[in-house]
């Protein structure tokens, strides 16, 4: 497979496919710390592994990067060169990250199901810490509607 981008690139873009404990993954371990909830990391037991849940109280937390996850109406991607898409390629890209958002859905659907409520952060939803912090507060404080699952 011959490719656009070189590797040295590649292999920056791709690390980051990948990374846990990102940076902004990061902060909002620190805000829910500070909140005072448990939590567990990279649950690998739950759909889409949730990079924080707390299976008893059935919340999970998906913090998506804005380039990878398809955030669309982003400000951040739209704004910033560093995560244009590569023009010369639109098609693969394309496909690329309505791939990525169509398995975020499955999972989203898959834990719901399981009766979890799930809050997805963006990245680009850090720049407004004082909102987030609030938006994280009230969500891993409310108790879960369904106590049941099938
Ligand atoms: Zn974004």
């Amino acid at each position: 497979m011959t490719d656009i981008v070189p590797s040295h690139v590649r292999s920056r873009m791709m690390s980051r496919v990948r990374q846990k404990g990102t940076r902004p993954e990061l902060r909002i371990r620190k805000i829910v710390s500070a909140i005072g909830v448990k939590y567990r990391l990279n649950v690998r037991t739950l759909p889409g592994q949730p990079d924080l849940a707390n299976k008893r109280r059935r919340w999970a937390i998906f913090v998506n990067g804005c380039f990878w996850h398809g955030h669309k109406n982003c400000r951040k991607t739209r704004a910033s060169d560093r995560y244009r898409i590569p023009a010369n390629r639109p098609g693969f890209w394309d496909a690329k990250f309505r791939d990525n958002r169509s398995r975020d859905a499955r999972n989203y659907v898959g834990l719901r199901k399981l009766g979890f409520r799930v809050l997805i952060i963006w990245e680009c939803d850090l720049r407004n810490a004082t909102e987030l912090s609030e938006r994280i507060s009230r969500f891993v404080s409310t108790r879960p509607a369904i106590q049941e699952t099938q």
